[in-house]
């Protein structure tokens, strides 16, 4: 079996790199650490415009419709480059609707098209005060009237809901339960009865949102999908979303020990390096055994997943283990650090507080361990 990365894929990745190195890293560098999930409009456009001219935007979406056209596995080594940084990771996303129909001509020419090219973005709205990890016990109900859908309930910890021009949501049909009656629409920010709420701060500096629907009325075409189908549609793209957290997750890690190796070398203490230390060297071997093994799993998955196997039992394991991982190794770095890898100086403690979140969002670990338990047992 040949795990190695197809010679255009690593050519995507080393570009990808580059364009982080040499116009992600220097800001970075230069902002205030805390900030930096939503870049200011006015250094986010012309970003755009450098990730466009390099063929770096909207790498998800099909070429036939002016994206990438890359797959998964494409995807996540990309992804992976942007999270050794702390500025500018949801530019890589952004540009690549999800969850809309190619073939209907209106979500082509209204969301499909605007947002491949850079001029709308969407948020995706499914968690709720009640119901998030448990998603099937979502509140948020829909009801027909005529040719229009009514929209009521609560949604939180949308990310990047603050500047989206729509919000794709799940809801479900007035009268039904757990699985059954689970809808999407695509609502536009502005339409009566949607409101932004409020910024929920967190750990990590993400960027999230509590949304309002109070008698919110949408016209039958912004249905994403059939009515009371959304639970079966959901299941593929949160697998292929845990896949792709599996390479941040590696991205946040490699970051962390690339910082913690060149310091072990830098620090000296008690007449030696910290890198003579068998401790200090024993912190860096198991997060570098603990990287590899997460990029192999990373590969093997989204290669599965690019080939149309069932991943859903690997998508499971490999949010669980990486996303862990990558606490472990945001762990070990600090502690290599000393009180240095503390201070918002370096970006390491940004990081370290990057990391933990990713053991919650998208389904919790032990929520992931129930998954694969339960396809075990179920043989
Ligand atoms: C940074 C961030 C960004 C997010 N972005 C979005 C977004 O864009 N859109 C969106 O809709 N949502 C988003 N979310 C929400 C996220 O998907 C949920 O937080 C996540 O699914 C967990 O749900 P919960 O927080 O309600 O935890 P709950 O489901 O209430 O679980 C709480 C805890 O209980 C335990 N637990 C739960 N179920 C089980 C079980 N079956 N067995 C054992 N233990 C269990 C776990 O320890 C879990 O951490 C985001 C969250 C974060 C942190």
């Amino acid at each position: 079996m040949d795990l190695s990365i197809p010679a255009e894929l690593d050519m995507l990745r080393r570009l990808a790199r580059r364009f982080v190195d040499d116009e992600l890293m220097p800001l970075e560098r230069d902002f205030k650490l805390d900030m930096l999930e939503e870049l200011p409009d006015l250094i986010r456009g012309p970003l755009i415009g450098k990730m466009q001219a390099t063929g770096l935007w909207a790498l998800a979406a099909p070429r036939e419709y002016g994206g990438g056209g890359i797959g998964l596995l494409g995807f996540c080594l990309v992804v992976e480059e942007s999270y050794k940084c702390l500025v500018g990771r949801n530019l890589w996303l952004l540009g690549n609707p999800s969850g809309f129909d190619y073939q209907r001509p209106d979500h082509l020419e209204r969301y499909i098209l605007p947002t491949i090219r850079g001029e709308k973005r969407g948020c995706a709205a499914l968690s709720e005060p009640n119901a998030a990890g448990d998603l099937a016990g979502i509140e948020t109900t829909a009801t027909r009237d005529g040719d229009t859908y009514v929209i009521n309930g609560a949604k939180c910890f949308v990310s990047l809901a603050g500047k989206a021009d729509y919000a794709v949501v799940l809801t479900r049909l007035k009268g039904t339960t757990r699985r059954d009656g689970m809808t999407w629409f695509v609502v536009d920010r502005g339409t009566p009865g949607f409101r932004v709420v409020r910024q929920q701060e967190m750990l990590g500096g993400y960027d999230t949102y509590e949304l309002a629907f109070e008698d919110c009325v949408v016209p039958a075409a912004n249905l994403l999908g059939e009515p009371g189908q959304a639970w079966n549609t959901g299941q593929e793209r949160l697998g292929q979303g845990r896949i792709q957290i599996g390479a941040r997750a590696l991205g946040v890690a490699e970051r962390c020990l690339s910082l913690a190796t060149s310091y072990a070398k830098r620090r000296w203490t008690f007449g030696h390096p910290l890198a003579d230390r068998q401790g200090v060297q024993f912190m860096l071997a198991d997060s570098a055994v603990e990287i590899h093994a997460s990029r192999l799993m990373v590969v093997d998955a989204a290669w599965k997943a690019e080939r149309g196997e069932d991943v859903r039992q690997e998508a499971a394991m490999v949010k669980l283990f990486a996303s862990e991982m990558a606490g472990r190794v945001a762990d070990r770095a600090l502690q290599i650090h000393g009180a240095a890898g503390l201070t918002k100086d370096l970006p390491l403690e940004r990081l370290y507080r990057d990391a933990r979140p990713m053991r919650i969002y998208e389904g919790p670990s032990e929520v992931q361990c129930w998954v694969i338990a339960r396809n075990l047992l179920r043989k």
